[in-house]
């Protein structure tokens, strides 16, 4: 992908290509997924976070992991992660560059056992955005914008109707993306955005941070 930093700096775009790859994001194909049933609506949009150590932002080993290719020497941690075969569709690191590593078209391996709204098993049906961040402290704002036109163009390419967090489909389970992330400000941006995309036409229903 060709990256332009002041482009990047202005703004985000995105587009879902048919194939089910964000055209603007950089594309790195991970093994951890399987094909969705024949006839699934893509309905449930999933938001994580992840920072590898924990806490740790920068390096290569969010990406490392979702390939598998994860150096599980290179700190203590990483060894309770030897049994993982993981991936989300998306990831978006703190300076808001989008990674892919799962066609949207496809199943990601990224939420387990969940559930929404009485939906078991959400992979099946949801897409996947993990934001490298933590439970304790504020994501950035670069990440927000691209999270924000990430989302408009997977509205755009799929039926989805909710927006959730990790934390809300497999409560006890897991906290992600915890009580920093600014759901109203996410929003806002999002529906900015769609008007913007939109003028005059009424937006498409998209419902946030039910559980
Ligand atoms: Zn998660």
């Amino acid at each position: 992908m060709h990256r332009n930093k002041t482009l990047h700096k202005q703004s985000h775009s995105f587009q879902i290509d048919a194939a089910g790859w964000a055209v603007g994001a950089q594309h790195l194909p991970s093994p951890n997924f399987d094909a969705r049933a024949e006839g699934t609506e893509i309905a449930l949009l999933v938001i994580h976070n992840i920072s590898l150590p924990p806490g740790q932002f920068g390096g290569p080993f969010i990406a490392d992991l979702f390939l598998n290719q994860l150096d599980y020497e290179a700190d203590p941690y990483f060894d309770q992660l030897r049994p993982l075969r993981v991936s989300a569709h998306f990831l978006i690191r703190r300076d808001g560059a989008v990674l892919q590593f799962v066609s949207a078209n496809d199943r990601a391996w990224h939420a387990g056992v969940s559930s929404f709204c009485g939906q078991e098993r959400c992979n099946d049906f949801s897409i996947g955005i993990e934001l490298e961040g933590t439970d304790f402290e504020a994501f950035a704002d670069a990440q927000y914008a691209a999270l924000a036109a990430l989302t408009l163009a997977l509205k755009t390419a799929y039926p989805l109707m909710h927006v959730t967090g990790h934390e809300h489909i497999a409560p006890g389970r897991k906290t992600d993306p915890g009580p920093f992330f600014d759901w109203s400000g996410y929003e806002a941006r999002y529906r900015l955005l769609q008007k913007q995309a939109n003028p005059g036409q009424a937006a498409p229903d998209l419902a946030f941070r039910l559980m």
